[in-house]
């Protein structure tokens, strides 16, 4: 049987390896690092997480928990590395980075059909016809990215993701910070900042003053929402802040009478706790402004930033028009693009649509026609979205409900994604079964 080349060792290919060599595929994975570092990774660990160390909520009915119990029935191995390297994380899933992706690592390079050779690769030649998994992510080599440009023959585009700064724990004055959860849910899982009206006014005034990287080098200057710089966010009006990440609602101060304006969240961002990061606080700030604006934080006069948070590119194909919704390049029907490569945004993201590839490579080699998932189920509608040649242009787009086709139920929106998320296991199982994919994943 023919080998299959995943190209980008990082969660869509690690998933991709993953369900190739399990039925039985011999699979070359190509990455990068540590010899070629990208902007944002630091380790030559496979799978690495580049930002948040959460993978957002558990529940059924968030479309994240949705989609997580899909890839379980799938046999994701990126939710087993999270099962392994999961901290206390309140309603989400959040992993100690380190652990997580040296179990991933430790399980592809100790997959005895699976070699994991440490190579950029800096060209795709379409014409050996060899099953290749393009899984290179936001952060592709400019020479990968190039060649990709050929290939499609569409223009690239680009828009800016930022990260979160991380600080030390034994940095924290403690004494102005309180544990806890919003509404008390999931205990003590955040630490608090709380900020009085006037501390908010003189941290919102720093920050909207506040010297920023310059961005020259992109080509177009496009925010997503979900990963908006928190400079940009404050720019927009004073309160923005004290009513979006900083909303000081369900979370009260011992000692406080009064309810403080706005507060900071700080979540666990290691197994030992010596780590945070600062919930929702992605910024393109010079690092020196870092220092100075962030310290204006009450607790974190003396912090020490461990990480600082950055911008950077994210380079995504047009998918609409490049690609199935089985994963393969419309012109190139061996060639498969996953990950946020392919217009899926988030971590989890991108880590699903590399099992729907790597499934559909082991399909190819054995002379099977690639598979589209069922609409209904939240993989199957992402594909469907990021593949619907009726958008001219695509913005990335995240697991969400509005993905997935309406369910005609009584009762409030609980009731309709409860009704929709049983729908979408459903019809997944049901798929899985058809395909005969369920026995092999599962056993
Ligand atoms: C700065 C930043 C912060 C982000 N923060 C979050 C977040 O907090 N939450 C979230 O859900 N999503 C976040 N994302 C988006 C996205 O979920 C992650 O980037 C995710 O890791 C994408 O998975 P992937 O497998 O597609 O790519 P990656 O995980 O980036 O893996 C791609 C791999 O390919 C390798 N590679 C690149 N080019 C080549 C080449 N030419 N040859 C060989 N190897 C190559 C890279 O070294 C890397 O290991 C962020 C993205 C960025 C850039």
């Amino acid at each position: 049987m023919q080998r299959v080349h995943v190209v980008g060792g990082g969660l869509a290919g690690c998933e991709a390896a993953w369900q190739l060599a399990s039925r039985g595929v011999d699979v070359v994975l190509y990455e990068m690092r540590p010899e070629r570092q990208t902007p944002a990774h630091t380790t030559g660990l496979l799978g690495e997480l580049v930002c948040s160390n959460s993978l957002k909520s558990e529940e059924l009915s968030n479309a994240s928990g949705l989609l997580k119990a899909e890839m379980r029935l799938m046999g994701s191995l990126v939710m087993q590395a999270a099962e392994a390297a999961r901290v206390p994380g309140g309603s989400a899933l959040a992993v100690d980075r380190t652990v997580f992706a040296s179990f991933l690592t430790a399980r592809i390079e100790q997959h005895p059909r699976v070699e994991v050779v440490r190579q950029e690769i800096t060209e795709l030649d379409p014409s050996d016809g060899q099953v290749t998994v393009v899984a290179t992510g936001p952060l592709t080599s400019a020479q990968l990215a190039q060649s990709l440009k050929r290939l499609t023959g569409e223009e690239y585009l680009y828009f800016y993701d930022a990260a979160a700064p991380i600080v030390a724990a034994e940095s924290l004055d403690m004494a102005k910070l309180f544990w806890g959860s919003r509404w008390g849910k999931g205990g003590d899982d955040y630490l608090n900042a709380p900020m009085t009206e006037a501390q908010y006014e003189t941290f919102w005034r720093a920050l909207v003053a506040a010297e920023r990287y310059p961005l020259k080098d992109f080509e177009r200057e496009v925010f997503f929402e979900a990963c908006m710089p928190i400079e940009e966010l404050a720019k927009r009006g004073r309160d923005t802040l004290a009513f979006g990440p900083l909303k000081p609602v369900g979370l009260m101060p011992p000692g406080w009478t009064d309810r403080p304006y706005a507060v900071v969240q700080l979540r666990i961002d290691n197994r030992e706790r010596t780590l945070f990061n600062l919930v929702g606080f992605q910024t393109n700030l010079r690092w020196g402004e870092q220092d100075r604006v962030f310290r204006l934080i009450p607790g974190l006069e003396n912090a020490e930033f461990v990480r600082y948070g950055v911008m950077h590119r994210n380079v995504y194909i047009n998918s609409p028009s490049v690609l199935r919704d089985t994963g393969q390049m419309r012109s190139y029907p061996h060639i498969l693009i996953a990950g946020q490569l392919s217009g899926v945004e988030g971590y989890l993201e991108s880590a699903a649509s590399g099992i729907l590839t790597g499934i559909n490579a082991w399909r190819l080699v054995n002379g099977q026609e690639p598979l589209s998932f069922p609409r209904e189920t939240m993989l199957g509608a992402l594909m469907s979205y990021i593949s619907d040649q009726s958008k001219e242009t695509l913005q990335p787009m995240h697991a969400a409900f509005g993905l997935l086709p309406p369910v005609a139920v009584r009762g409030g929106r609980r009731q309709r994604r409860q009704a929709q998320a049983e729908r979408a296991i459903a019809a997944l199982r049901g798929f899985l079964r058809d395909q005969g994919l369920l026995q092999q994943t599962c056993d």
